[in-house]
Parts: C-alpha cells; structure tokens; sequence
C-alpha cells in the first residue's frame, strides 16, 4: 500500500501556505524518529490525596483574599479559605485525542513542540470550557492536521494522572478526512505521516496508545459485524 510511509512535512516559516512537501519514505521501519520515553505515567486507582507542599502553597480566597490553609475535606488534602466556606478544588482538564484515518491508514504527526518534540502522536488537544468536546477534536485536527475531519465514532475515555499539574480526562474519537481535504502539518508538527495501523511508528504518550489499541478492537468489531443491504 502506498498509504505507509506517506509523508506530509510543515511548510517553511515564514514562506506563506504553500503546498505540502510529500516524501515517500522507503519503508516504515526505516523511519527516523528518537524512542518512546521509558517514563510510564502511575496509573494507581484514586486514593486519598497526598499533594505536594509546592502545590499546596502560594494560593489565596477569591472570596476575600486571604491566605487558603491546608485541610482535609472528605478525605482529600485541599487549600481552603480559614474565614469562609471556599475550597480550591482540584479538576481534571478535559482533552479529545483522535484516530484519523485517510487514504487506507491513520494519520499522524511528528510533534514541533513540548512535551515530546520530534515524537509522534495522534491529533488532539485540550478542550476549551466553554467547547464541545466534538467540536475540540475537530478544531485540533484542523489546527495539527490542516484538514476538516468528520468524527465518525466515539471511541471510549483515557485517564492521565498526575501529582504536579492536573490530571486529564481524555476522550478518543475515530474520525476520517472529509472527501477532497488535503492533510498540511501545521504549526505545531513538524511533519505528518499516514500509516497502517500495524505498521505506526512508536507514538509519544502512552495515552494515545491506549486510544490506538480502543480502535483496533472498534475497527475488528465494525469489521464482523454484518454490513447491512
Ligand atoms: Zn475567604
């Protein structure tokens, strides 16, 4: 398949849109590209939270402006006011992460930022709080992607925990590229890949890992299940 290998690069800074550079790698092994980092985010089931006294400092009311003390409020170690009833609840953020797939493979994209510059993912990013999460995953398509996409399938949730930034709740869409879109990396990638599944290079996050492997078995199941007439 010619799908594998098919590269789309950013266009130059500061060279205006211009049309993608397409580079046909010779085989996907061969890809260059550094190794997943060995770190593997905790995924140890909620406990009592313990967090660090960096992050327990430092903030105030915003009621009335006073220093927030720590205290323990059903279970969990939270800043909260000493003269009224406000608490600094600690939320997730709310991220959409999305299987791509275009001419007969998954499209993907070589990161120009941090965390994990020069590594692959999938398409996605945070949710704005006043956004459909729909309407999210579309707009970081078109952001990273430089194509509209139309989301096909809701494909599960993804949790990343973390003790010194706040955790996310991700949610995995499958999605195609609409008929007679052109995919272009954009400012953020610096190049973007389509591959068989099988034949994907080592993505960046473990998340999307775990979002991969919820739509293969989505892709295996759509796949049995009997087309209809
Ligand atoms: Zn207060």
């Amino acid at each position: 398949m010619v799908c594998c290998g098919l590269r789309f690069s950013s266009p130059p800074r500061n060279h205006g849109a211009g049309t993608p550079v397409r580079v046909r790698s010779l085989r996907c092994s061969s890809l260059p590209g550094p190794r997943p980092p060995a770190r593997r985010i905790s995924r140890r089931p909620p406990q009592r939270t313990a967090l660090s006294s960096a992050s327990l400092a430092g903030h105030y009311c915003v009621k009335c402006g006073t220093p927030l003390t720590t205290r323990v409020i059903e279970g969990r170690e939270l800043e909260a006011c000493p003269n009224d009833d406000f608490v600094l609840w600690r939320d997730p953020k709310v991220a959409a992460a999305v299987v791509v797939e275009h001419g007969g493979g998954i499209v993907v994209g070589r990161r120009a930022i941090e965390p994990a510059y020069g590594l692959w993912c999938l398409p996605g990013g945070f949710v704005n709080h006043d956004e459909d999460p729909k309407d999210a995953a579309i707009r970081e398509c078109m952001e990273e992607i430089g194509a509209h996409v139309e989301l096909t399938e809701l494909l599960g949730l993804y949790h990343v925990a973390k003790t010194t930034a706040s955790s996310i709740v991700g949610i995995a869409f499958r999605g195609r590229v609409v008929d007679g879109e052109e995919i272009q990396a954009g400012p953020e990638m610096l190049e973007l890949g389509v591959f068989r599944p099988d034949e994907l290079p080592p993505l960046a996050f473990p998340s999307h890992r775990e979002v991969l492997k919820m739509y293969e078995a989505a892709a295996a199941g759509s796949a049995l299940r009997p087309s209809r007439e």
